[in-house]
């Protein structure tokens, strides 16, 4: 047995983490789950949106999954989710954004995974008014060198190990003269430690436009904090939705899986929300307590639900996602297809994977840029 904190979240993350709930205990894999409240649900009952509990819970097991957490916008309490990152020294945000099943997608071939810094950058918290008037104001990007190496190791490591064939870093090194180019030197050194895999770089401008250009051409990107955020939702688009896309959150050593999306306050609790983000957060989940088979489970079992499109949310069956629209499913229903088919999966069937292969002809993109 495997004890694991989970954090349901607000907004629809309560609808969320229960399906992922169900397709974990679908896998067979005996889990504890140790419940324990943050967000905003945590101010009415503790009076603080991140009770020490949750954080001496989550070191306690070591693992954790969470749904999203609502942070208020231009005001109120700070970003709990930062928090954690910070606090548990959560450095690498890993977010996969795979096409699934997903012929209908304008790229079936996207396959990409964002490596982003998650406790520094733009997103230390090191911010002011400059006046009294709040007319002028400052945020500090917090760039250590310590930070970029091992987020840039990190990236190349989880290259070799997944057998990922390129990791392309991305940085504004042009403009920002300090902190751009601290990162990028941390990441040429390391490439040159990393000979075997491919390595190239892009400014984040020109990567914003060559990922929707041409997403097969990368694979690997690694970044610092506010641009992994902002890249990381655009794959998730590329990909089919924020609705598909899982994350993890890796420190020396803890792991917390949470989606890429937010808690979505519109849908909460209507039971509309597409959980197969949150599900995918358990294969990662799975994979990281070794317990493969599984969480391919799971992928597969996700793959053939969307596949079929029979009993898919709403967001997978609008057109834009999928050329044959159907009716719309709910949350629970879309997550008891998945647990229902997770023992009847086929494992000998070759692995379905994103549509076409990669093509790694050149690519024109350069440092050039303004
Ligand atoms: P969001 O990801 O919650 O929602 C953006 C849009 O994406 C939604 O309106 C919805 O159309 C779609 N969407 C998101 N998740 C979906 C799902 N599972 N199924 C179907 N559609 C889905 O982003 P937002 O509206 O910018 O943020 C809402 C709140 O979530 C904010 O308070 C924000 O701070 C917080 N947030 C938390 C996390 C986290 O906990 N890690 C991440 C991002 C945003």
């Amino acid at each position: 047995m495997v004890k694991v904190t989970l954090i349901p979240g607000d907004g629809i993350g309560p609808e969320v983490t229960d399906a992922a709930k169900l397709v974990t205990a679908a896998t067979g894999v005996d889990i504890e789950w140790e419940v324990v409240v943050a967000g905003e649900r945590a101010i009415q009952t503790s009076g603080t949106p991140l009770p020490d509990g949750v954080l001496e819970s989550i070191r306690r097991n070591k693992v954790a999954l969470k749904g999203p957490i609502t942070t208020p916008i231009g005001s109120g309490f700070r970003s709990v989710n930062v928090a954690l990152r910070q606090q548990l020294d959560l450095y690498a945000s890993v977010r996969p954004a795979r096409a699934l099943a997903g012929e209908g997608t304008r790229f079936p071939e996207t396959d990409l995974v964002v490596v982003r810094e998650a406790t520094e950058g733009l997103y230390s918290g090191v911010e002011h008014w400059v006046d009294r008037e709040h007319s002028a104001a400052e945020t500090v990007n917090v760039i250590t060198r310590r930070a970029c190496d091992r987020i840039v190791r990190f990236a190349f490591e989880y290259a070799r190990l997944h057998g990922r064939r390129k990791v392309t870093a991305v940085h504004k090194a042009n403009i920002m003269k300090t902190t751009g180019a601290l990162f990028q030197t941390a990441f040429r050194e390391m490439a040159a430690k990393y000979a075997d895999v491919p390595s190239d770089e892009r400014l984040v401008d020109n990567m914003a436009m060559q990922l929707v250009k041409k997403p097969s051409e990368y694979d690997v990107i690694v970044t610092t904090n506010l641009f992994g955020d902002i890249l990381s939702d655009l794959c998730a688009g590329l990909a089919g939705g924020l609705g598909i896309a899982p994350g993890a959150l890796y420190g020396e050593s803890i792991a917390v899986f949470e989606p890429v999306h937010g808690s979505a306050p519109k849908y909460a609790g209507q039971d509309k929300a597409n959980p197969v983000a949150e599900i995918l957060c358990v294969e990662l989940m799975l994979r990281h307590l070794g317990h493969a088979e599984a969480a391919e489970r799971v992928y597969r079992a996700v793959w053939e639900t969307i596949a079929e499109k029979k009993v898919v949310t709403y967001d997978l069956a609008l057109p834009g996602y999928t050329d044959r629209p159907v009716p719309a499913s709910t949350c629970s229903a879309m997550a008891k297809e998945i647990a229902r088919k997770v023992p009847l999966v086929d494992l000998k069937k070759p692995r379905p994977q994103p549509a076409a292969a990669k093509d790694f002809g050149a690519a024109d993109g350069s440092l050039e840029g303004a």
